[in-house]
């Protein structure tokens, strides 16, 4: 399944005629991701529930990666961390390890309206509705946060990246009974 035509808003640092700059919102378009059909299915029924309770929605800034996407990314990063593979993959993960490229545990980079992501945005991603409602109710939709805080694994805290596991439903409806 393509997404395609996702707008969302970024804000740009522009000259003015006389060389001050000024910040301007603008609307952007994100590329065309991709998604297999039945992780598309449930992203889209979590979001209609999250549009009926918040008035919201996200937006899939990052889904499907081939492998060689991935060292493509892995390789534009690496320069960012003084060459050092050990730090990089702290950030970036090597091709063929990704959840990026693993359609049964599809991942998904999600964005708000306001064009608020990933790095560097950890913490205003993090205070948005968006994702305390995320936090609530994406296991029902079988999404779960793959990289939380005190994984102890090494990798960073990555509020915005989701993976799709079908075995989260089943737990959340567990959940569910066992509270009621
Ligand atoms: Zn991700």
């Amino acid at each position: 399944m393509i997404i395609k035509g996702q707008k969302v808003k970024e804000k740009v640092r522009v000259k003015n005629p006389d060389g001050t700059r000024k910040t301007v919102i603008r609307t952007r378009t994100i590329p065309p991701q991709f998604l297999p059909p039945n992780v598309y299915k449930q992203y889209e029924k979590m979001m209609l529930a999250m549009e009926k309770s918040i008035g919201k929605r996200l937006y899939v800034d990052s889904g499907y990666r081939s492998s060689a996407y991935q060292l493509y990314l892995f390789v534009y990063f690496l320069k960012n961390h003084d060459f050092s593979v050990r730090e990089t993959v702290k950030f970036v993960a090597l091709p063929g390890y990704s959840e990026h490229g693993s359609p049964k545990y599809q991942a998904i980079d999600f964005i708000n309206e306001d064009g608020i992501d990933g790095d560097p945005n950890v913490k205003e991603f993090k205070a948005l509705p968006e994702n305390t409602w995320l936090h609530a109710h994406a296991r029902e939709y079988g999404f779960v946060l793959s990289y939380p805080k005190d994984r102890g694994t090494g990798t960073t805290y990555e509020p915005w990246h989701w993976r799709y596991d079908p075995e989260a439903i089943a737990s959340a409806d567990k959940r569910k009974k066992t509270a009621s």
